[in-house]
């Protein structure tokens, strides 16, 4: 937890366990404190405020139903010959490099199911 928000959350803390002092250094700590710190960060929940809306979105949500198409070809159940790839199928990943994997690999597996038997593998 970085020192700042450590110590805010500390203090916050401190108001609803008058005995602890968020100065106070660990080995101070009695164990029924220690033991009331961490059931307090494991029941901690954030509810954001808010988003930074669609100009700093990295991802969306939503997109072509997954179960619409094969995870083999990536082609359509509905309109054969119909592929659909990467961002615009529902597929959403954790921000870090996830979305970057589904857009490449489901682009791979498409691209794998239209290239020729026996081209397949070559180098370009
Ligand atoms: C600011 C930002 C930061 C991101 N950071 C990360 C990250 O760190 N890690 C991660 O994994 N993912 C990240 N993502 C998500 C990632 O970029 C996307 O999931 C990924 O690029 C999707 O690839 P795609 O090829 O499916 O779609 P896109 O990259 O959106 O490519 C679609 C292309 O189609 C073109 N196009 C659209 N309409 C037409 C049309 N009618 N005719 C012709 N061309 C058209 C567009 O111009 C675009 O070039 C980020 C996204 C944003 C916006």
């Amino acid at each position: 937890m970085p020192q700042r928000l450590a110590q805010t959350w500390l203090t916050q803390q401190a108001l609803s366990h008058p005995a602890l002092k968020p100065d106070a250094a660990l080995a101070e700590l009695k164990d029924k404190d220690l033991d009331a710190l961490g059931q307090a960060a494991n029941a901690w929940s954030i509810t954001p405020d808010g988003t930074e809306g669609y100009a700093k979105a990295e991802v969306t949500a939503g997109g072509v139903d997954t179960r619409d198409l094969s995870s083999q070809t990536m082609e359509s159940k509905l309109v054969p010959g119909l592929h659909f790839i990467g961002e615009v199928v529902d597929v959403t990943g954790w921000l870090g490099g996830y979305n970057f994997q589904w857009a490449w690999a489901s682009a791979m597996a498409c691209a794998r199911a239209l290239t020729p038997a026996s081209t397949a593998g070559a180098s370009a």
